[in-house]
């Protein structure tokens, strides 16, 4: 019997330390998937602004080919004005010169704004361009790292776990089952409780002071009456191995 509290104890222990790599192996991807995610955010938001300095410089294309348009009409009202030889026909050109010059200063307004408006959003792109290739950079460096790590965690987990089918093969049956039901309860209660004073450390109510003496004399398996943790003494888990076990059952 002591075997097999002594393989219970040390399985709760080894899922225990395997816990922690098990929520490693579980976190580190995801965590990788969020700096993955925010860098395409700002990968979309870099070419989002890169599109609006292209729209901006494709407009004032555009308007400078209209101001070039304008400067052909403008010298060609003024021809016309010149040769013109009754008064409507004089005043005809003079509004076609007008109304030109006007489109002209209209458009010369337009260029200028664009001209503001591209070298502004080129600076501010510039910055982002510089941030991205950071953001990228880091990413990179942190994702090898996880990588790395992942595999790490992956070795210490195999390590952690050897010989776990041994010790859950020692156990009965019964006793494994409930194990594992235990184990799969959500909460924050143990699934075995390896305790060293008459205190359930899983849920931290005093034993009856009957059942911490038969707890510490080992013959049986025990469950804590409030979260029905199973309850093991530290002392078995300092015993020499299961191959003395034998031989320091005999006095007792
Ligand atoms: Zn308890």
């Amino acid at each position: 019997m002591r075997d097999e509290l002594k393989a219970l104890a040390k399985l709760a222990k080894m899922d225990m330390a395997a816990k922690e790599l098990d929520e490693e192996l579980a976190t580190l991807p995801k965590r990788v998937e969020e700096m993955r995610s925010d860098l395409t955010t700002l990968e979309s938001l870099l070419s989002s602004e890169r599109a609006q300095v292209e729209e901006a410089r494709q407009l004032k294309e555009a308007r400078l080919g209209e101001l070039a348009e304008r400067k052909d009409a403008l010298s060609q009202a003024k021809a016309k004005a010149g040769r013109s030889r009754t008064l409507r026909e004089a005043d005809a050109a003079e509004r076609e010169v007008e109304a030109n010059r006007r489109a002209m200063a209209q458009i010369t307004d337009d260029i200028e704004r664009l001209q503001a408006t591209i070298e502004s959003k080129s600076g501010a792109l510039e910055e982002r361009e510089k941030q991205f290739q950071e953001a990228r950079a880091l990413f990179e460096q942190q994702e090898a790292e996880a990588t790395a790590r992942l595999a790490e965690v992956k070795a210490q987990l195999a390590a952690v776990t050897d010989g776990r089918d041994d010790l859950l093969a020692k156990l009965p049956k019964r006793i494994a089952k409930r194990y594992a039901r235990l184990r799969a309860r959500m909460g924050k209660f143990m699934a075995v409780a390896v305790i060293d004073s008459g205190t359930c450390i899983s849920c931290q109510m005093a034993l009856p002071p009957q059942l911490y003496i038969e707890i510490q004399r080992a013959e049986d398996f025990h469950s804590c009456p409030q979260c029905n943790a199973l309850l093991v003494h530290a002392n078995l888990l300092e015993e020499q191995p299961a191959a003395d076990a034998a031989a320091a059952d005999a006095p007792a």
